[in-house]
C-alpha cells in the first residue's frame, strides 16, 4: 500500500477528527484492533506503526497549522506505544490509576507571534510528548471530556462527542447504540421475575 493511501486509524472507522491537536490522541487510541471489525491492531507491526504515524501527524500539522514534527518509531518502539494507548485509553475510561510523573522532551517557542511547542527526540518517547502535551493541552480547554470511548466493548473507538449537552456514549447510535442497548434490554427481561398474571399455574 502507498503510504499516501494508508487510512488513519482514525479514518478507518469514518469518524471526524478531534478538534486541533487531540487528534493525535484520538489516532493513537484508534490504532487498537477491533476484530468483531476486522481491522487489525495499528501497533502491530513496524510498517503499520510507521504509516499509521506519518498520516497521523500530517493531520495533526493540518489542524494545528504547524509543520509536522519528524518522529520515527521502529519495531522497538511499539511496547512503548501500546502502553501509551493502553495508559490514555485509562484516562477515558476512568479505569487508570494515579501515576508517576512523565517527563516530556519538549522545546517551546515564541513563532509568527504566538507561542508554539515540538516535541524533541524521536520514538515512542517523542509521540508520548507529543500526546501528554496535547491532552494536557486539551484538558484546559474542555476538550478532552468530549473525547470518548466507545462504551461497546467489542468497539471502543475513540470519538469527539459534539453533542449539545455532551452525553454521547457509543461512537454510532446505529450500529453499538442499538445492540447494546437490545443487548441490556434482553439480560433486564430475563433478570426481572415474571409478573404473577402471566406465572403458570398448575
Ligand atoms: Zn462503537
Amino acid at each position: 500500500m502507498n503510504r499516501d493511501d494508508s487510512p488513519r486509524s482514525t479514518g478507518r472507522l469514518l469518524l471526524a477528527a478531534a478538534p486541533g491537536g487531540l487528534c493525535v490522541v484520538q489516532d493513537l487510541l484508534n490504532t487498537a484492533g477491533m476484530p468483531a471489525a476486522s481491522l487489525p491492531d495499528l501497533l502491530a507491526d513496524e510498517t503499520s506503526a510507521c504509516n499509521w504515524l506519518d498520516v497521523s501527524l500530517r493531520t495533526w500539522s493540518e489542524q494545528t497549522g504547524r509543520d509536522a514534527p519528524r518522529i520515527t518509531v521502529s519495531g522497538d518502539d511499539l511496547p512503548a506505544l501500546r502502553d501509551l494507548r493502553g495508559l490514555v485509553r485509562g484516562w477515558l475510561t476512568g479505569g487508570a490509576e494515579n501515576d508517576a510523573p512523565h517527563p516530556l522532551r519538549v522545546g517551546v517557542s515564541y513563532r509568527d507571534g504566538r507561542l508554539a511547542y515540538e516535541p524533541s527526540g524521536d520514538g515512542a518517547a517523542a509521540v508520548a510528548s507529543l500526546v501528554h502535551l496535547e491532552a494536557l493541552l486539551a484538558s484546559h480547554t474542555g476538550a478532552l471530556v468530549r473525547l470518548k470511548a466507545c462504551r461497546n466493548p467489542a468497539c471502543g473507538a475513540a470519538f469527539y462527542d459534539l453533542s449539545r449537552n455532551g452525553t454521547r456514549v457509543w461512537h454510532d447510535m446505529k450500529t453499538c447504540g442499538n445492540t447494546m442497548n437490545l443487548r441490556a434490554s434482553r439480560a433486564r427481561r430475563q433478570a426481572s421475575p415474571k409478573p404473577a398474571d402471566q406465572t403458570p399455574h398448575r
